[in-house]
């Protein structure tokens, strides 16, 4: 369902929709820059349960994590782009693998790849309406991607905590545009949650991360646990995964039935199956920096990815 306003000086959403479809989108939306209220607070219950784990940051700049408004003067919309990313590697590995690595990483960083789509998105609104102030989000800054991205109607929340869509799943690369103009139509949430019964992502989660309210916790994720620093670390198993976890998106029948990634942008480049442990723990930093250079793998780097096999 839209929202329709008639006002000419609004950018039409078409316009955008266009736009992120030609910089190599795969959906977008719309939604109005307001503060989510419902969905801050239940954030700041699972802070308190500590069940952020390491990741600090995450306390800082509550007020505008939820709050886009805070992002940009005057903001009143959010762009929220999705790019698909699932490769052959991303619905498992073989049994008894134990150098798994969480397929998004073995692309080039995400964070450089949407903020170069999302900057063509940008400059065909600019074109449109010059005076346009704006943000781009990959990630990096306090944005509640998921809840907005719920809110301009691409998806739902996950049992996993991840933003599922009913056509591509939840493997997809996410980055939004905050911008001080209105749009002619926003999107509205969608009114059903498709899980539906499922809970193969609860099932399928190693150490059970996965709690019963649609979030994950931290100290028990094997995506946080093995790319986090190290200080304060768990020790918990990490299932044969030494960057990241697929484990509760493999499982997913919305992963299952996704197209792989059109984008040439995110392709694997490399194969991660040509590297057993052995490889890996004898490998110089000169052989990490050649393939893997370009790749979130740098973020851990290899010393850590030793630490991951060994531990
Ligand atoms: S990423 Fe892995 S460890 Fe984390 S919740 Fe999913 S299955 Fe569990
Ligand atoms: S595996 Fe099932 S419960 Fe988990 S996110 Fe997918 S549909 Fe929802």
């Amino acid at each position: 369902m839209l929202i329709l306003h008639q006002n000419i000086s609004m950018i039409p959403r078409n316009l955008i929709i266009n736009a992120a479809l030609k910089a190599g989108f795969d959906i977008v939306g719309v939604t109005p820059a307001v503060h989510i209220e419902d969905e801050n607070f239940h954030f700041s219950k699972w802070l308190s349960a500590g069940c952020n784990a390491t990741l600090s940051y995450l306390e800082r700049n509550q007020e505008k994590r939820f709050d886009a408004s805070k992002l940009v003067d005057g903001a009143r919309s959010v762009v929220v782009c999705g790019v698909a990313y699932l490769s052959k590697f991303s619905r498992g590995y073989p049994t008894g693998c134990n150098t798994k690595i969480a397929s998004y990483a073995l692309a080039k960083d995400y964070h450089v790849v949407i903020k170069e789509m999302l900057s063509e998105v940008a400059d065909e609104l600019k074109a449109y309406a010059p005076n346009l102030r704006f943000r781009l989000f990959t990630d990096s800054a306090p944005l509640a991607e998921k809840s907005y991205a719920r809110r301009a109607g691409l998806g739902w929340i996950g049992r996993n905590s991840l933003l599922v869509t009913p056509d591509y799943g939840s493997m997809l690369l996410l980055g939004e545009i905050v911008m001080d103009e209105a749009v002619d139509e926003y999107d509205t949430p969608m009114q059903s949650v498709g899980c539906g019964e499922c809970r193969r992502c609860v099932d399928a989660c190693p150490n059970g991360a996965i709690r019963d309210d649609r979030t994950i916790d931290a100290r028990r994720c094997i995506s946080c646990q093995t790319i986090e620093p190290m200080a304060g670390k768990e020790c918990i198993p990490l299932d044969g995964w030494i960057f990241g976890c697929d484990s509760c998106q493999a499982v997913c029948p919305y992963n299952k039935k996704a197209p792989l990634c059109k984008n040439s942008r995110l392709n694997p480049l490399f194969d991660p199956l040509e590297f057993d442990a052995e490889r890996w723990l004898s490998m110089s930093e000169e052989e990490f920096t050649e393939f893997a250079s370009e790749t979130p793998m740098t973020r851990a780097g290899l010393a850590r990815i030793k630490e991951n096999i060994i531990s």
